[in-house]
Formats: C-alpha cells, sequence, structure tokens
C-alpha cells in the first residue's frame, strides 16, 4: 500500500532526481538563493558520485578509482553549509512521477510531494562498467570495473562492441597497455567515430591501427557471453568481449507523452516541461541537448541557471534561449600521448589532446565537477 509522506507544503519543496554530474549542477543552483529557503530532496541510488570520464583509463589502473569517487553525503553536507536551506539524500530510485498531482513515488511506494521538480536522471549503459546505474548502487559500477580488469590481464584475445568514443578510449588504453594482446573493435559503422567525430574517422583509424588494434567495420554484431554473432549468422570467440556501446535514457518513472522517440525527455528551449513550467530538466537526459559533460558545463549551465532563477527565485524577467551547438566539441584519448579532437568543428591536434584529456584522463578535474 501507498504509504504518503505528507511534508509541510508551507516551505518550498523541491525535489532533485539523480546523483550525478547535473544533480550536483542543480542542487548548487538552488543553493545559490538567498531570499527564499527551500528543503531541497535529492533521490538517487548512488552513494558516491562518479567520474564516469576516466573508466577507460580505470580498466587499465584500478589504483585511479579512489580519485574519481566522492562521497554524496559529504558532498551535500558541504554544499548546504553556511546556506538557509536543507538537502535530504534518499538513496533510492524514483518509480513514478505525477506531474499532475506533483508527486514523485520511490521504490517501496513512498511518495514525495514538490513545488518544483528537477530531473537529471541521465542515462545508463547496458554494460555496468561505463555509467551510473538507475537502480543499483556504486558497487555494481566499481565492482564491475574491478572484475573486468582481471579480465582483461586474464584474456588474450579482447572484443570491443561500438566505434564511439567509449569503444575507441578503450581500445587505445587497452593496446597500449597491453600491446601483446589482440584487442579488436567492431564500430557498427562506416568507421571509428564516425557519428561523433566524422571528420577524423581516417585518423583514429590509423592511431588506433599503429597500436595494433584490429578495426572491423560494417558489421553489426549481437554478442552472448564472449561469443559474437555476425549478420552472415558466423560466430567467433574471443577471451573477452567489452560491450561499448547504447545508452538507456532513465525515463521510466514518466509517460510516454513526455518523451521523445528514443526516451529523452522534450521540453521547450528553456529546460522546462510544456506546461509543466515547476519541472525542469537538465543533463544527459534533455531530448535537445548534446548528451555530454561538455554541452552540460558549457552549453546548459547559464540557460538552467536562469531558468531556476526566474521559475524558482522568481528572479528577473528575461530568459535565455538553449541553442544546441551544430559543431562537435570533444577530446578522444587514443592511449596515453595523443588522440583525436575537435573545439567546436576546429581539428585539435595530437599535443593538446594529450595535454587536455590523454595524460591523465582528466581525473585532477574530477572534484570539480562532482562536488
Ligand atoms: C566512458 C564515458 C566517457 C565519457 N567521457 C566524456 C567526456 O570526456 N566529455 C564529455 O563531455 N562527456 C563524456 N561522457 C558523457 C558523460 O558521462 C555524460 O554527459 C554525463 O554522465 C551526464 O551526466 P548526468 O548527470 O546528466 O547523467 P548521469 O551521469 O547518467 O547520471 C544520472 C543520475 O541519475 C540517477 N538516476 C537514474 N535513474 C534514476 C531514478 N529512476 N531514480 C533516481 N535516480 C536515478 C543515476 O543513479 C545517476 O546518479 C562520457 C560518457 C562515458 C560513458
Amino acid at each position: 500500500m501507498s504509504k504518503s509522506i505528507k511534508k509541510n507544503m508551507s516551505v518550498e519543496e523541491i525535489i532533485i532526481i539523480g546523483g550525478s554530474y547535473a544533480a550536483i549542477l542543480a542542487l548548487k543552483t538552488v543553493l545559490s538563493s538567498k531570499t527564499k529557503t527551500f528543503n531541497i530532496t535529492l533521490i538517487s541510488p548512488n552513494e558516491f558520485t562518479f567520474f564516469n570520464v576516466a573508466v577507460p583509463r580505470l580498466l587499465i589502473d584500478n589504483s585511479l578509482i579512489d580519485k574519481t569517487i566522492f562521497r554524496l553525503d559529504e558532498v551535500i553536507e558541504n554544499l548546504q553549509k553556511g546556506t538557509n536551506h536543507k538537502v535530504t539524500h534518499i538513496k533510492s530510485t524514483v518509480t513514478k512521477v505525477e506531474l499532475d498531482d506533483k508527486k514523485v513515488v520511490t521504490t517501496n511506494d513512498k511518495e514525495y510531494s514538490y513545488n518544483y521538480l528537477i530531473i537529471a536522471s541521465g542515462s545508463r549503459s547496458i554494460s555496468p562498467l561505463w555509467k551510473l546505474d538507475n537502480e543499483k548502487s556504486n558497487e555494481y559500477n566499481i565492482g564491475s570495473i574491478k572484475n573486468f580488469t582481471n579480465k582483461i590481464k586474464q584474456a588474450k584475445t579482447i572484443a570491443i562492441i561500438g566505434g564511439g568514443s567509449t569503444g575507441v578510449e578503450t581500445a587505445g588504453e587497452l593496446a597500449t597497455e597491453y600491446p601483446n594482446k589482440k584487442v579488436t573493435i567492431y564500430t557498427g559503422s562506416s568507421g571509428p567515430l564516425s557519428g561523433s567525430l566524422p571528420n577524423h574517422v581516417n585518423s583514429t583509424t590509423s592511431k588506433l591501427e599503429k597500436l595494433g588494434v584490429e578495426i572491423i567495420n560494417n558489421e553489426r554484431v549481437t554478442t552472448k557471453d564472449n561469443e559474437i554473432t555476425l549478420s552472415n549468422g558466423k560466430t567467433k570467440q574471443y577471451d573477452l568481449v567489452i560491450e561499448a556501446q547504447k545508452l538507456i535514457p532513465n525515463t521510466e518513472f514518466l509517460l510516454k507523452k513526455y518523451l521523445d522517440e528514443q526516451g529523452f525527455i522534450k521540453t521547450d528551449n528553456y529546460f522546462r516541461v510544456p506546461q509543466n513550467h515547476e519541472v525542469i530538466v537538465i543533463g544527459d537526459i534533455l531530448s535537445i541537448g548534446l548528451h555530454s559533460l561538455v554541452d552540460l558545463n558549457y552549453n546548459q549551465k547559464s540557460i538552467f541557471e536562469n531558468i531556476i532563477k526566474f521559475e524558482i527565485f522568481k528572479e528577473g524577467n528575461k530568459i535565455k534561449e538553449y541553442k544546441r551547438p551544430k559543431n562537435p566539441t570533444m577530446l578522444v584519448p587514443i592511449g596515453k600521448n595523443g588522440g583525436v579532437g575537435a573545439f567546436n568543428g576546429w581539428n585539435f591536434p595530437n599535443f593538446l589532446v594529450w595535454l587536455f584529456k590523454s595524460r591523465d584522463f582528466m581525473i585532477p578535474k574530477a572534484k570539480d565537477s562532482l562536488t
């Protein structure tokens, strides 16, 4: 039976769904109000925030894991210190949001009412390695990384499924660390990074091949354990198969009418759910966004801060519109000595990819994004 947790609605209640980059950004933004007082409830199943950007490097060096995780309770305590607001973390999963009743339901049928809802629920990966989960705690994620590190050490032949940045970075890391293992990448397309950095397919191919990686293009495979089935029905065995494709939007708690065809949340250009302006969306789960941290930090952030001031703080009378960037900005390390990348569509030389990402996978910047 549903148990309703009634809150004092004279104090404004804000619920944030999520416990990762976008949720922390949302929390910092809401806590900045000096004129109002909020009860903020952050709901997510993870007890640590996690710098998942570094997973390809963590797979070859588990000793770095501690530098990529931060206790959520400590992060929250530090952020709320000295403010007028109260923040509570509920370690749970949101199973339903009833927008008309302004109510959120979590596992075990617990209900929470809100005045404002911020959805930062992102996406999860089919493999446990790459992203925080919508239901399981961090152990699922970190435990899997350690488990795969051991499997990688033992394997002689490794297949990586997916030719996006996650697959390419992982192929580069494994081939650099273990030059004697046979690493094969199935890109599932015309070439590595053909979707995200189409002008860099040739340079990516040549950098991977220099490291001894075998690249198989235009082949949609299915996998079962460590066996791959090709489109012609033939099978291939590997000592280890690593899935590095497909992200699933975490929106099972919303009715389909609020979602686009892929399951991401439809909003106006100010990140509000149409007809429900008390619901604001941020991060990877935005349909109009680019599903990247670069987009979150450099494009979405100022639009989000502006709409929070307008809708929640009731300050200002102008709202800023999000414009989806047309050209890609991304850095893709291929091993420890560089990689490929683009800044607003402009080519990033190998040296700068090394400087900004491949030498340390930006781990020294993890704290800024997640605390
Ligand atoms: C290997 C890898 C490397 C990457 N590297 C880069 C990079 O270098 N640069 C870049 O720009 N981008 C990169 N990205 C993309 C980046 O990871 C995402 O943009 C980022 O994670 C989005 O953050 P988010 O907070 O929106 O969502 P997420 O990080 O997906 O977090 C979602 C949060 O919501 C919680 N949640 C989900 N469902 C529920 C629910 N039902 N109830 C409660 N809580 C829920 C989750 O537990 C989690 O806390 C990379 C991605 C991968 C996979």
